[in-house]
């Protein structure tokens, strides 16, 4: 199954293409890595996107293609993909489903991930970032403890300057107005399923498998054992709708 996952920043995209990777059995690929492990492994297409990487440029479509052609063609994702910050335009877009075609399968769905931008900002103003793995957290009032440190290595965290309301909500704007060509793309194909990124991380997962099981991309015999949150959702969907919670 190959899905895109399409959501401005904040929306949620990593951490449900993470839990749906688990439940589905399929890779997530998110670009970011792919760039960071071809540069780190001076792949060919790792050195051409180097340069445009360190300036903080977009990395021109044909070698964010070949990344992920490479990526494709490898065993564990011929089963399918979870493709996370890919396509980012509608030129990327036709060259994932040409990438397909050749390979014989095609984009099965388009989830986009919809918050509202007042929430998307609050989220991204209350990010904080380890100094040494990365990892972001989702802070309501400063650091998680005294010490202001990463849960998982112990690192510094701290903010990044960009984080600040206004600068977050231009970022918010440039985001959409270059992908909204995009959205409209998969609408008019008819991939594209509007999922609400407004709710509990377990309850917009839930959306998302419903989506896939409405669509019969997913058999729920298959979700079984996986996920007990998976299943019920997939047999209340059938049913009732589910008593909303809290
Ligand atoms: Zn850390």
């Amino acid at each position: 199954m190959f899905v895109v996952l399409l959501g401005p920043p904040g929306a949620g995209k990593g951490t449900q293409a993470q839990a749906l990777s688990k439940q589905l059995g399929i890779p997530h690929v998110a670009t970011g890595d792919l760039f960071r492990e071809a540069v780190a492994n001076q792949t060919r297409l790792g050195r051409l996107a180097q340069p445009y990487l360190e300036r903080g440029e977009l990395v021109p479509d044909e070698i964010t293609i070949g990344l992920v052609r490479e990526q494709l063609e490898r065993s564990a994702s011929r089963r399918g993909v979870l493709l996370d910050g890919f396509p980012r335009t509608v030129e990327q877009a036709r060259g994932l489903s040409a990438l397909l075609t050749e390979l014989g399968k095609r984009v099965n769905i388009v989830l986009r991930l919809s918050v509202p931008s007042d929430e998307l900002v609050r989220r991204l103003s209350q990010r904080w970032t380890c100094r040494q793995c990365g990892a972001v957290y989702q802070l309501r009032a400063g650091p998680p403890d005294a010490a202001g440190t990463c849960g998982a290595c112990r690192g510094e965290l701290y903010q990044r300057t960009d984080d600040t309301p206004e600068v977050v909500r231009r970022r918010l704007q440039v985001y959409f107005e270059r992908t909204d060509p995009l959205v409209s793309f998969y609408r008019q194909a008819g991939f594209l399923v509007d999922i609400n990124g407004d709710q509990e991380v377990n309850a917009v997962t839930d959306e998302i498998l419903r989506a896939l099981n409405q669509r019969r991309l997913v058999n729920p015999m298959t979700l079984d054992g996986h996920s007990g949150s998976a299943k019920r959702s997939l047999g209340g969907a059938a049913r009732k709708p589910a008593t909303p919670r809290g």
